[in-house]
C-alpha cells in the first residue's frame, strides 16, 4: 500500500444517517477553516451543508478521490464553539448515533440549509443629537415618524418594539436614518430590573446559599421539593444572582411546561425578557433565539429539550425543572436524554446545574442517595398551605357512572356546593378506548398497530393514538351488521359528558389535546379557572403539571390501575410521579385539599407506601425492587432496535446481530418483541444489552456496531441504538 499524501484534510459532519465523518480538502481559497465552521460540499450529485469537526494530515480516502469543500458560507465565523463540539462528540460516542445527525440536531433549522445565514448581531435604534433637536420642534407632517422619535426619547428601541408602533416601521426608520436623526447600534445585553420576591423560608434559603456557593464549579444539585414548596422561588433567586453578575443562564422545562404563566413570572420578577425557544416556533424565530444566545445578548434562555444545545458563551448555571419528565428524553432519531447531556455540559463547563422536582426519577434519586448529587429537600408548602389529604376508594363492588364512583360524585357535588373547584384526572383522551359490538364482540382495531382504536365521539372518528390514522365510525357493526355498537371504558370526552349531566349548572372545562389545540386556548381556559367560582376541570397529564389553580380543593384520580401490573418496569415509578403531581394541584392556596384515588388494588404495596409515607419512601422501596431485579439504575441498558414490515426480516437481522456480539462484561438478551410489537405497519423487536459497568457496555457496543451494518439481513430492516432506553 502507498503511504497517504500528507495534505491537510477536513473531517466533516454531514446530515446523513451514517456513523462516520467525511473527508474533504479545504476550499480553494485556502481559508483556514476552523472546527465548528459551516461548509457546503458536493456529495454525489447533491450539495450538502456540513460542519467541520476536525482537521487531519492525510486521509484513508485515495488522494484522487478527495473532493474540495465548495464554499464556506459564514466566512471565518463558526456555528459551533469548541465547547459545543466537545459536547456533541461526547453525545455521538455515548449514544452511538450518526455524528452528522447529532450535529445538525444542534443547529437551528435555517442553518441546516445551504441558503441559511448567521444573522447579524442584534441591533437597537437610538436618537442622535440631531434627532433630539428635531423632537424640540412640532411634529408637522411627520406624524408616525415623530411618534417613533418620541418613543426613542428615553431609551433605544429594538425592532420588536418599533414594530408595535407601526407596520411600516422599517421604511419609516430608514427615512429617519437617512436624515441622521436615528442610528443603529449594537444591542447591549438586557439589563436586569428585579423586583423583590417573598422572604425565603429557611429551607429555600439554605438551598439558594448552597447552590450559589457552587457557582464557578461543577456540582449537580437535586432540588427535591413538594409541589408548592417554592422551588421556582429558589430558581428566581439563583437566576437573579447569576444574571446580576453578568452571566447567562439556561432553564429547561418539559414540553407542556412552557406556559405564558411561567414566562410572566420570570419576566416580572427578574425584569428581563427571557429568550424563549422550543420546537413549536417558526424557523425564523428559532434562528433569532439562537443568534441572541450566541451573541451573549440573551441572558436568560428558557426552552424545551433542544435548547440544551444553544451556544451560550457565558453560561454560568443550568436549571432543569421537572427533571423526571419523560419529554426530556428524545424517543426517535437521535435518542438522547437532555437531562443527562445537561449534566454532562455543566461538568464540562465547570458550572452548577439544578435538577428540580417533587418526584425525582429513580436515576436522580439514586445519584442523590450515593452523594453524587447534592440533595436539598423542601418538605413544606411555601404559602403555609397544608398538604392534601388522600382518600382511597376501593372500586371493587362500587357502581361506577362513566368511571366515577358514587362516593367521588358526592365529593365533587360537595365541593361545587361550597363554591370551590374540582379536578378530575384521567390520562386517556377520547370518548372510549374501545368501540365494540354488543352482539358479536367485534371491536375496532388499528390494522397497522397492536392497538384498539379510540372512539372520539364528537368528531365521529376512530383514532389510533399510536400512528394517528383515522377512520369514520361505522353506523352498524362491520362484522355482523347489528345496530349494537357501543363504547367500553371511558376517556376524558365521556367524563365530560357524564359530569355535565350530573352537574348541569357547573361550568366545566376539558383539558386535553383535542380541546387545547388552538394557540392561546390553554391560556384562555386557565384564566377562566383562576377567575374563581365553582367549576369542574376534566383532563389528562396536561392538568397535572405546574399549574397553580387556587380554588381547586379536590382532585379525583379516576384510574391509574393499568400501571400497577404493567410489564414495563418503569410504570409504577411513572404512576407515583403522576399521582403526586395531580395531588399537588389540590389545596395549594388557603383552602385545604383532598385527593380521591379510585383503584381496584388499594392493598398494592408500593401504592400503600406512597400514600402512607410519601414519595421519598416510595422511591426507596421501588428502588430496592430495581436493585433486586438488576434493572436500571442498578445496571446499564442499551437496545438494538429493529423494525420491518415482515417479522422474519427483523428476527433474521437480530439473530445475526446477536451472533456477532463480542465477548466481555456486558450480556446480550433477546430478541424480544417491543412492548407494542406492531406500530405503523412495522414489526418491532429488540436485543437488550445489559452490563453492571457502563464502560464494559460501551466497549462492547463500539466493537459490535461496525459489524452490524455489514450484515446482509441489515439491508431489509431499519435499525437503531438506544442507550439508557426509557421504552422497550
Ligand atoms: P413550586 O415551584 O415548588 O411548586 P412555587 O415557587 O411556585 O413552588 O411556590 C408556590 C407558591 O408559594 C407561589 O405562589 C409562590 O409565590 C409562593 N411562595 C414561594 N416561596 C414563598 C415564600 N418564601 N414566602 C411566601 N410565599 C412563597
Ligand atoms: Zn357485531
Ligand atoms: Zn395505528
Amino acid at each position: 500500500m502507498q503511504s497517504p499524501p500528507a495534505q491537510p484534510v477536513l473531517k466533516i459532519a454531514l446530515p446523513l444517517p451514517l456513523r462516520q465523518l467525511f473527508d474533504y480538502l479545504p476550499p480553494a481559497s485556502g481559508a483556514g477553516l476552523q472546527a465548528g465552521a459551516r461548509v457546503v460540499v458536493p456529495f454525489g450529485t447533491r450539495k450538502l451543508v456540513g460542519v467541520v469537526v476536525d482537521s487531519a494530515r492525510g486521509s484513508e480516502v485515495a488522494a484522487a478521490k478527495l473532493v474540495r469543500v465548495a464554499a464556506a458560507p459564514d466566512g471565518a465565523e463558526r456555528v459551533l464553539t469548541a465547547e459545543s463540539l466537545d459536547l456533541l462528540k461526547w453525545c455521538w460516542n455515548y449514544y452511538k448515533h450518526a455524528p452528522g445527525e447529532v450535529v445538525f440536531n444542534a443547529l437551528p433549522p435555517l442553518l441546516r440549509k445551504p441558503g441559511g445565514a448567521i444573522p447579524p448581531p442584534p441591533e437597537q435604534y437610538a436618537l442622535t443629537a440631531a434627532g433630539k433637536d428635531r423632537l424640540g420642534q412640532p411634529a408637522g407632517r411627520l406624524k408616525t415618524q415623530y411618534r417613533m422619535l418620541e418613543a426613542m426619547r428615553e431609551q433605544a428601541l429594538t425592532a420588536t418594539q418599533l414594530a408595535a408602533l407601526s407596520q411600516n416601521w422599517r421604511k419609516l426608520l430608514d427615512s429617519l436614518a437617512d436624515r441622521q436623526w436615528v442610528r443603529a447600534e449594537p444591542r447591549p445585553p438586557a439589563e436586569l430590573k428585579p423586583v423583590p420576591g417573598p422572604r425565603l423560608a429557611p429551607g429555600q434559603e439554605g438551598a439558594v446559599n448552597a447552590i450559589a456557593e457552587s457557582l464557578g464549579t461543577y456540582r449537580c444539585h437535586l432540588l427535591d421539593g413538594i409541589t408548592g414548596s417554592g422551588k421556582t422561588e429558589v430558581y428566581l433567586c439563583l437566576l437573579e444572582r447569576v444574571l446580576r453578575e453578568g452571566g447567562q443562564a439556561l432553564l429547561l422545562v418539559p414540553e407542556i411546561g412552557l406556559t405564558p404563566q411561567l414566562l410572566n413570572r420570570f419576566r416580572t420578577r427578574l425584569g428581563i425578557e427571557p429568550v424563549v425557544t422550543h420546537s413549536g416556533l417558526g424557523d425564523g424565530e428559532r434562528l433569532q433565539a439562537w443568534a441572541l444566545a450566541k451573541s451573549g445578548s440573551a441572558r436568560l434562555v428558557i426552552g424545551t429539550r433542544s435548547a440544551l444545545f444553544l451556544p451560550l458563551p457565558d453560561l454560568r448555571m443550568m436549571i432543569l425543572d421537572e427533571e423526571h419528565d419523560a419529554s426530556f428524553k428524545q424517543q426517535d432519531g437521535f435518542c438522547y436524554s437532555s437531562r443527562d447531556v445537561a449534566v454532562k455540559r455543566a461538568a464540562g463547563l465547570g458550572i452548577p446545574i439544578v435538577l428540580g422536582t417533587a418526584t425525582p426519577s429513580l436515576e436522580t434519586y439514586n445519584n442523590a442517595v450515593r452523594g453524587r448529587y447534592a440533595w436539598h429537600r423542601l418538605r413544606t408548602r411555601a404559602t403555609g398551605a397544608s398538604e392534601p389529604r388522600w382518600r382511597v376508594l376501593d372500586l371493587v363492588q362500587q357502581t361506577l357512572h362513566g368511571g366515577i364512583s358514587a362516593t367521588a360524585m358526592d365529593a365533587i357535588g360537595g365541593v361545587l356546593a361550597k363554591g370551590e373547584q374540582a379536578l378530575i384526572f384521567l390520562n386517556r383522551r377520547g370518548y372510549a378506548p374501545v368501540l365494540l359490538c354488543h352482539q358479536c364482540g367485534w371491536h375496532a382495531v388499528c390494522e397497522r398497530c397492536d392497538s384498539n382504536r379510540t372512539w372520539h365521539r364528537a368528531s365521529r372518528a376512530l383514532l389510533c393514538h399510536h400512528c394517528n390514522s383515522v377512520q369514520r365510525v361505522p353506523r352498524m357493526c362491520p362484522d355482523c351488521g347489528a345496530d349494537a355498537l357501543q363504547g367500553a371504558g371511558e376517556g376524558t370526552e365521556r367524563l365530560e359528558q357524564v359530569l355535565a349531566e350530573a352537574f348541569p349548572d357547573a361550568p366545566l372545562l376539558r383539558f386535553d389535546r383535542d380541546t387545547v389545540r388552538r394557540k392561546g386556548e390553554f391560556e384562555r381556559m386557565t384564566t377562566k379557572v383562576k377567575s374563581g367560582g365553582p367549576c369542574l376541570l376534566v383532563g389528562t397529564q396536561m392538568l397535572a403539571k405546574g399549574h397553580h389553580f387556587p380554588a381547586v380543593t379536590l382532585a379525583v384520580i379516576v384510574n391509574l390501575d393499568q400501571a400497577l401490573y404493567s410489564a414495563d418496569y418503569r410504570a409504577v415509578e411513572r404512576m407515583g410521579q403522576l399521582m403526586v403531581q395531580v395531588a399537588g394541584r389540590a389545596g395549594r392556596d388557603k383552602l385545604p385539599g383532598e385527593v380521591i384515588l379510585q383503584t381496584h388494588y388499594p392493598q398494592h404495596e408500593s401504592l400503600q407506601t406512597l400514600l402512607a409515607s410519601g414519595y421519598e419512601a416510595f422511591a426507596a422501596e421501588i428502588s430496592e425492587h430495581r436493585r433486586a431485579g438488576c434493572l436500571p439504575p442498578f445496571s446499564n441498558h442499551a437496545l438494538l432496535r429493529a423494525s420491518a414490515h415482515r417479522k422474519d426480516d427483523v428476527r433474521a437481522f437480530l439473530d445475526a446481530a446477536k451472533g456477532c456480539f463480542p465477548e466481555g462484561g456486558a450480556e446480550i438478551f433477546g430478541p424480544f418483541p417491543a412492548m407494542m410489537e406492531r406500530r405503523g405497519g412495522r414489526t418491532r423487536w429488540y436485543l437488550l444489552i445489559q452490563a453492571g459497568a457502563r464502560s464494559a457496555l460501551h466497549r462492547q457496543l463500539d466493537a459490535w456496531l461496525p459489524r452490524i451494518g455489514n450484515l446482509p439481513p441489515a439491508r431489509k430492516v431499519r435499525w437503531s441504538v438506544d442507550v439508557d432506553p426509557q421504552e422497550y
